[in-house]
């Protein structure tokens, strides 16, 4: 079988196989991407960030309007149904697939479609949907093969009422509740949106608390405004069976529980796509989520072969991992990359209040003992959110008591994973650079969402002079 040679071959397309592909090609390299889904873009395109987004955009939209006394008046009631709200999605995964395609060819990436195995530490061989197959060779390789939801044994994935987050995205009828088990980000967008298309919706969360990770005051506000929009959260609860009928589903907690909802989406866990490619016969580490081993320069245990993006763990976020594939890939290039691209990566949260933060909570940063202190701006007080009416949410800076450097920032509400970017651009400057002074001596447009900064650190400078 003849074998075609690449400088780098990369494995997915998703964000860290993009992020990877690219930056190798753009600085010269004969690259080659393999891909095993019928269109480019990955999970991240075509049944994860971008059709959630969509359809929690085209749910916005029908809540917008039924909460609009004017509209409802003028135009009378709005039913639709969950399947055509699906289809907004269509549009925005066709301009991102065909975008994308353009990037590749013309920065002359070659893309074969099939699924990557290797068969040697320096050779794969792809397997077409039509069982052909053919051998690439290359001197590095970057996996980028993403994750897949996970799977208990138990449970019966193949009823019509059982759903994973890929699948709920397929969904073929309206339901009027839903059971979503597992708290975590995808779990609560998921309730966020359910809730605002108005279905009765069960949170079970594994965790005594929502999202952990979050600063207390974020996770209060998004434990009261979910509730507020009539999501059950059930905190601390396991389950111990699914019973799937042929009227609903009922799930069976520990604790003696039952829940029955038209429709249950499983949303506890990621397994990593590591399987099936001939990685345990080059001796890489994988554990048992699926994940790859890997050492903070994102090589396997073979320097060569790189892996980025979910297959490697968290954040599990496709901003980081487009950000991994190009360290990576600055690693293949020149032996070194620097570290500042993965440093500080924000968290954003989808839900309704929206969450985006940056750097540590007020609890890390007491545990590590560091002097800060709190500046804080509701949005009800700022002009531009009485104007469009989205008064609910906050920006929380915290800053050094002696340095005034900004530490951290916490954000809810309307536009919050945008507004997180005007405090980033501060809090990474070096030096001196980074300070809360910035935004008490800058001017800002009014009326803005940006002059809740100003806001904050006039408050926060309040409480150090
Ligand atoms: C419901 C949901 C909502 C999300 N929302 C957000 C969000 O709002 N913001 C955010 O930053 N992140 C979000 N994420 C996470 C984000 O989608 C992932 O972190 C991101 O897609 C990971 O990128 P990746 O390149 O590692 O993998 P993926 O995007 O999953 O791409 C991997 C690709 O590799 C291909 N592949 C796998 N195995 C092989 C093989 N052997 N051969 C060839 N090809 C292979 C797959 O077909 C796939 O196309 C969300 C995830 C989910 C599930």
């Amino acid at each position: 079988m003849a074998v075609r040679h690449y400088d780098s071959l990369v494995i997915g397309s998703g964000p860290g196989g993009e992020g990877a592909a690219m930056m190798l090609a753009k600085n010269g390299g004969k690259i080659c991407l393999v891909e095993k889904y019928g269109e480019i873009g990955g999970g991240c395109t075509h049944w994860g960030t971008i059709p959630s987004k969509s359809l929690r955009q085209a749910v916005q939209q029908i809540a917008d309007y039924r909460n609009d006394p004017l509209l409802r008046r003028v135009v009378g009631p709005v039913d639709i149904a969950y399947p055509d709200l699906l289809k907004a999605a269509d549009a925005v995964i066709a301009q991102q697939t065909g975008m994308r395609e353009r990037f590749y060819y013309r920065n002359n990436v070659d893309v074969v479609t099939g699924h990557a195995r290797f068969v040697d530490e320096h050779t794969i061989e792809v397997e077409t949907a039509r069982g052909a197959s053919e051998r690439y060779s290359a001197d590095h390789f970057v996996i980028a093969s993403g994750s897949r939801p996970y799977h208990p044994s138990d449970v019966d994935f193949e009823h019509p009422r059982v759903h994973d987050s890929d699948s709920i995205l397929r969904l073929d009828f309206s339901p009027r509740s839903i059971t979503i088990y597992g708290a975590g980000v995808v779990g609560c967008e998921y309730a966020s949106i359910f809730a605002n298309f108005g279905l009765k919706v069960n949170l079970v969360n594994v965790r005594k608390q929502l999202l952990a990770f979050l600063d207390d005051e974020i996770t209060d506000a998004l434990g009261y405004h979910l509730r507020n929009q009539g999501v059950v959260i059930r905190n601390d609860e396991e389950y111990d069976r699914v019973e799937a009928l042929d009227d609903g589903v009922v799930l069976h907690c520990r604790s003696g529980k039952r829940m029955k909802s038209d429709v249950l989406l499983w949303a506890n866990g990621r397994t990593g796509n590591s399987q099936d490619m001939g990685l345990e016969a080059l001796g890489l580490v994988i554990d048992h989520r699926g994940q790859i081993g890997i050492s903070e320069h994102y090589q396997t245990s073979k320097p060569h072969i790189y892996a980025v993006g979910d297959v490697v763990g968290p954040p599990s976020l496709a901003s980081a991992s487009y950000d991994q594939g190009r360290f990576a890939a600055t690693h293949i290039l020149h032996g070194t990359a620097g570290s500042m691209l993965l440093s500080h990566i924000p968290t954003g949260i989808y839900t309704k209040p929206e969450i985006s933060s940056l750097g540590p909570t007020e609890y890390e940063l007491t545990e590590q003992r560091v002097p800060y202190e709190v500046g804080r701006a509701m949005f009800r007080s700022i002009a531009r959110a009485q104007i469009t009416g989205n008064t609910v949410g906050m920006v929380k800076l915290l800053f050094h008591t002696e340095s005034l450097a900004i530490l951290g920032i916490h954000c809810f509400g309307e536009q919050a994973c945008e507004i997180i970017h005007i405090g980033q651009a501060i809090m990474s400057q070096p030096g001196d650079g980074n300070t809360l002074k910035y935004f008490a001596e800058t001017t800002f447009n009014y009326p803005t969402m940006a002059e809740a900064y100003r806001v904050a650190a006039l408050n926060g400078l309040n409480r150090v002079f």
